[in-house]
């Protein structure tokens, strides 16, 4: 299941009076992360470790507490290996290079924000400059009023069960060879069980019964809440939509193909499976 125990990450949008000295900053470019090296660990930077490589500034934008310090974080234009402590890290590889999955769905928290800041600069109703609210995460025009919350977009991902095989697909976006669960997002007017049942039925053609809740994920690229479901097939062939998805397949859980690392929900919810699997055989 979604181990939500391990929660280490407080968001907040009231800006301290001053920067701590013991404040993290989170670095970004494009899909890297800076990180710092110490003897024995690869961690966030400190705002002061950071003052002789990156200008940091008060334009750094607030989001919280992260293991009880203060957190900022900003965009860079190019990340480069600065110096033997400092490194850029693809996001994907964050969770196996410190060991702190929290970490990556930090970094993330802060990619959702940071994009949702520089998209919303002008009020889209006007076209004035928009201003931070000062008493809420939103932006405001000072112009019409129009007040602009972080977006958050509902998709649903649901794993198929068929007696004792799962649904996986391969998404023609997927870099490797790599197959997961149907995901999608969901539609103005629509519950998360209808949305749940048309992606299926639009990207692999099959019909599911028992649609039941199993936990939810941030998925902040940029800017999606993954709501995860289980289902049963009910009727229906397997048939692509060679739009999304170019081949999907029931596989037993001791022969899956390569499937997401944990970092996502699909990689939990299939392991979770698989485990089931492993202990009924048992
Ligand atoms: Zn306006």
């Amino acid at each position: 299941m979604i181990n939500s125990s391990e929660v280490k990450y407080i968001p907040a949008f009231l800006r301290p009076e001053e920067i701590e000295n013991d404040a993290w900053a989170l670095i970004l470019s494009g899909k890297q992360l800076l990180l710092w090296q110490t003897e024995n660990q690869l961690r966030i930077p400190k705002i002061k470790e950071l003052k002789d490589n990156i200008s940091i500034n008060e334009d750094m934008m607030y989001i919280g507490r992260y293991d009880g310090f203060a957190c900022y974080c900003k965009k860079a234009d190019e990340l480069q290996t600065l110096t033997e402590k400092l490194k850029a890290v693809e996001l994907r590889d964050i969770t196996a290079k410190t060991g702190d999955s929290g970490l990556f769905m930090l970094a993330g928290t802060a990619n959702h924000l940071l994009h949702w800041n520089s998209t919303n600069q002008y009020c889209g109703c006007c076209g004035n400059k928009t201003a931070d609210k000062i008493d809420e995460r939103a932006k405001v025009c000072p112009k019409c009023g129009n007040t602009v919350y972080p977006r958050i977009s509902p998709a649903t991902i649901t794993a198929v069960f068929n007696k004792d095989q799962i649904l996986l697909a391969h998404n023609k976006n997927f870099k490797r060879n790599l197959y997961s669960l149907i995901a999608g997002y969901v539609e103005p007017g629509e519950t998360l069980e209808q949305c749940v049942e048309r992606e299926i039925r639009e990207e692999v053609g099959i019909k599911v019964k028992n649609i039941k809740y199993f936990g939810s994920q941030p998925w902040p690229f940029p800017d999606s809440l993954m709501m995860a479901f289980t289902a049963e097939y009910e009727s229906g062939q397997i048939e692509v939509d060679d739009f999304e998805i170019t081949d999907a397949s029931w596989y037993h859980a001791d022969n899956l193909p390569e499937i997401p690392n944990t970092d996502s929900v699909a990689g939990k919810m299939i392991r979770w499976y698989r485990d089931q699997f492993n202990e009924m055989s048992n």
